[in-house]
């Protein structure tokens, strides 16, 4: 199981950066439709922007574009709004969802002139759709074949200029061939807080919720520097807003209704707390197995691996060394627990069941 399998694996987590069903029925109704509405990534911005105005100029097309970062920081939304600053259509597919040559040859040769071809998850293509791309992108052209074994012929099919936008979680699993094919690499980062508010904000002004600025930074606080979060949250604090309160949402109806959903004043969850917890009050604070640890929260190891450490290590709370798990400083003042004299969680020789739930 990789991290996509494992975050599709925890789809209900309010805390998942995956879309669910529900996200994608209003994200739609929340994406920015062009750079001047798309929040933060300044970097990126500027030099998407730049390559647009360029091929814009040139009146040709745009050059393939890399987009990576983790799920829910605006890839997909990046893609349509280089389709709609190019004045092209788009056509979105996935990886996974093209896993023969022949699929991808009847994508590539149905696009219209110029068009924009989202292909997210791109580094879970198979292996031969990913060797037609190369021709694809560089010549485009696309090699048919037709028949089996001997008698085999590739047929040579020409495709109109299209602009590939390929986005993926880690650029480091694609192949370098792949890679270097892209005239443009975009790296997404997580969100500051303040940006994170904006785009509340924002989204709060589409979905005509009131949010006030004390609201807006304690939803930021808590959305793992994640859009697709913070416009997810914003959402579940509106209903308690509007049930339990007068609809306005305050810094104080925000940390009450987020409460309710379990997600703490820095972004943990049920799973990144139970991982915490008993990785500070079963063993320590470590070192301790992978695996040992998922026995005690009664997960698979997968999903403490891919779902919950993650984002406990950008955090600061864990940290993953060759002995094992261990807890930094800032998890036992994160859970409000004192530290054993000799822990402290930066790996300082204790093993595992020296100490504990009840240890001196
Ligand atoms: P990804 O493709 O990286 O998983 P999406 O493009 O689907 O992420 O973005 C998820 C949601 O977050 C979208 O509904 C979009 O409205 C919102 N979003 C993402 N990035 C931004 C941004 N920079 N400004 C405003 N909203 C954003």
């Amino acid at each position: 199981m990789n991290w996509d399998d494992a975050a599709q694996a925890a789809p209900d987590r309010l805390l998942g950066a995956a879309a669910d069903s529900d996200d994608q029925a209003v994200e739609a109704a929340l994406r920015p439709r062009d750079l001047g509405e798309f929040v933060g990534q300044e970097r990126v911005r500027e030099q998407l922007g730049l390559v647009l105005q360029a091929a814009r100029q040139r009146g040709g097309t745009a050059d393939h574009v890399l987009l990576s970062g983790a799920p829910g920081l605006g890839k997909t939304t990046l893609s349509m709004i280089i389709a709609a600053e190019m004045g092209v259509p788009i056509r979105i597919t996935s990886g996974p969802a093209i896993q023969h040559a022949g699929d991808l040859a009847a994508i590539l040769s149905s696009l219209a002139e110029g068009e924009v071809l989202f292909l997210d998850e791109i580094h879970r293509m198979s292996r031969p759709a990913e060797e037609m791309l190369y021709m694809a992108m560089e010549d485009f052209r696309v090699d048919v074949v037709v028949g089996k074994g001997p008698g085999a012929t590739a047929i040579p099919l020409e495709l109109p200029p299209f602009t590939l936008v390929g986005a993926t979680t880690r650029a480091g699993l694609l192949p370098p061939p792949l890679r270097d094919r892209f005239g443009f690499t975009g790296h997404m980062e997580f969100y500051a807080p303040a940006e994170l508010e904006r785009v509340i904000h924002r989204s709060a002004g589409l979905l005509d919720v009131s949010v006030d600025a004390g609201g807006a930074a304690e939803i930021a606080g808590r959305s793992r520097g994640t859009p697709r979060i913070a416009n997810r949250l914003l959402r579940r604090v509106r209903d308690y807003a509007q049930v339990r309160a007068d609809g306005l949402v305050t810094r104080e109806t925000a940390a009450k209704a987020l409460e309710v959903y379990e997600v703490d004043a820095r972004g943990l969850d049920r799973l990144d707390r139970a991982v915490l917890r008993a990785l500070l009050t079963l063993f320590g604070g470590g070192p301790v197995g992978l695996s040992t640890l998922a026995v005690a929260v009664g997960e698979e190891r997968e999903t403490v691996e891919e779902v919950a450490e993650p984002f406990l290590v950008r955090e600061g709370l864990l940290a993953r060394t060759p002995r094992g798990r261990v807890a930094t400083a800032a998890a036992w003042t994160h859970l409000g627990l004192v530290a054993p004299q000799h822990s402290g969680g930066t790996g300082s020789g204790t093993g595992p069941g020296q100490t504990g739930l009840f240890g001196p």
